[in-house]
């Protein structure tokens, strides 16, 4: 089952309706298109504005979930977006560029440190990041859906009350840790007392990272099996590391985000409970569904709604400079162009939604990874898989401009104008 979202005349969002309806709407010239994943269309003639009251969910993390309900138990929308893991690594790769570069090409200069000072309220980078991506997809549900109140997904633990979010180091020692009466009840909490690479809540350990102190920085909580592997060294050191940063970088996240009138939170425990009383399955997107119906008090109704799958992604790839260049020293050309234009005039550019017939006329309908100076692309699936390659682009279709959240697409099924 899935809904078509529809506009206003002047842009408000109604309530959505059926895919025949949209259908109907669309051949008598009562409606246009105005964006394919999720399919929302336009109405073209006034109508009412009159909407039913909509609510909405959202589970924060790496993968985060979104869902919308009426306020009679109707699922109307259900989303899992996979947010970008990489920031805080192409960071790092820049100032290597960086460094290396003025190591290359600046004459020396005396060192200079300890002069800058991080402005009020500065968050880190990858957080930022996070927050934006969360922000953007309620804005998203608000420019398709009549939402008038949210609901999301809180950690027991928290650090709403703290003043500074982004804690550092030893400040872990003095600061949150403070009213804690050791650091395993604090650990617990921070990691919402689940295991960080499984979510088990069953027989929890706290395990250090090998030759490191007790500070709460140290120290992840694991449920047993996870532990074992952990001490048997089967799990690399960097996806405990990476998961324990994941936890930290939500948590600290959720403290950016303002009380606000339309804003309810709801705890992780309280969430859980509502899932199990109704039989919903541990993903996100039923996350989100549990914490809006949990928070507005909503009676949920059999849903048999698809979930849409969708995911972040960086909107250009500005490399000036290659990690490892030609041989012989020389740069090799970069064969990615920013964009193409056909001859037509339209012009293509990386994430761009195409459609694709090749020679033995199948559709491909996919996502613009790579453009290439012979006029060609190569098409990928919202995963990154590869669909075709030397597609040209006088045979290309731009189905919907290019946006850094990309969503699953049924490949040669949802091309149906
Ligand atoms: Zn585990």
């Amino acid at each position: 089952m899935t809904y078509v979202y529809v506009l206003s005349k002047s842009g408000r969002p109604l309530m959505p309706t059926k895919p025949a309806r949209a259908r109907h709407l669309l051949k008598a010239d009562e409606a246009r298109v105005v964006r394919i994943v999720p399919f929302t269309i336009q109405l073209t003639i006034e109508t009412s504005e009159a909407v039913q009251p909509v609510y909405a969910g959202q589970d924060p993390g790496l993968t985060q979930g979104v869902a919308a309900v009426r306020s009679d138990g109707k699922v109307l929308f259900q989303v899992e977006v996979k947010c970008r893991p990489d920031i805080s690594e192409k960071l790092t790769e820049r100032r290597n560029y960086r460094r290396n570069r003025r190591h290359r090409k600046t004459r020396y200069r005396q060192p200079r440190y300890l002069n800058r000072k991080k402005p009020e309220g500065w968050v880190a980078p990858s957080i930022r990041q996070l927050k934006h991506e969360h922000d953007k997809l309620r804005r998203l549900v608000e420019g398709i859906l009549p939402v008038s109140g949210w609901a999301i997904e809180l950690n027991k633990f928290d650090f709403q009350k703290m003043e500074n979010p982004s804690i550092k180091g030893v400040q872990y020692q003095n600061g949150p840790q403070k009213g804690y009466f050791d650091v395993r009840e604090y650990v617990l909490e921070r990691d919402g007392y689940a295991c960080v690479l499984c979510g088990s809540k069953i027989n929890r350990k706290l395990y250090r990272f090998r030759g490191k102190s007790q500070r709460p920085k140290n120290l992840i909580t694991l449920c047993g099996e996870c532990y074992k592997k952990a001490v048997e060294k089967k799990i690399p050191f960097e996806v405990l590391l990476e998961n324990y940063r994941w936890t930290a970088r939500v948590n600290v996240m959720r403290a950016l985000w303002k009380p606000a009138e339309h804003i309810k939170f709801v705890t992780a425990e309280q969430v859980a409970a509502f899932r199990e009383n109704h039989g919903l399955t541990k993903t996100h997107a039923n996350d989100a569904l549990a914490a809006v119906c949990e928070a507005y008090g909503i009676e949920l109704q059999p849903c048999d709604i698809h979930v849409l799958c969708g995911r972040y992604v960086r909107r250009k790839n500005r490399q000036l400079h290659r990690a490892n260049p030609g041989k012989g020293g020389v740069r090799q050309p970069a064969n990615a162009n920013r964009y193409l234009i056909n001859k037509s005039g339209v012009r293509f550019q990386k994430y761009d939604l195409v459609l694709y017939r090749t020679r033995s006329d199948r559709k491909i309908v996919g996502y613009i990874n790579t453009l290439f100076s012979r006029r060609t692309v190569r098409i990928v699936d919202p995963t990154g898989r590869e669909l075709y390659n030397g597609a040209s682009i006088n045979k290309l279709k731009k189905i919907q401009n290019a946006d850094t959240l990309i969503w699953e697409v049924n490949n040669g099924v949802s091309s149906s104008e």
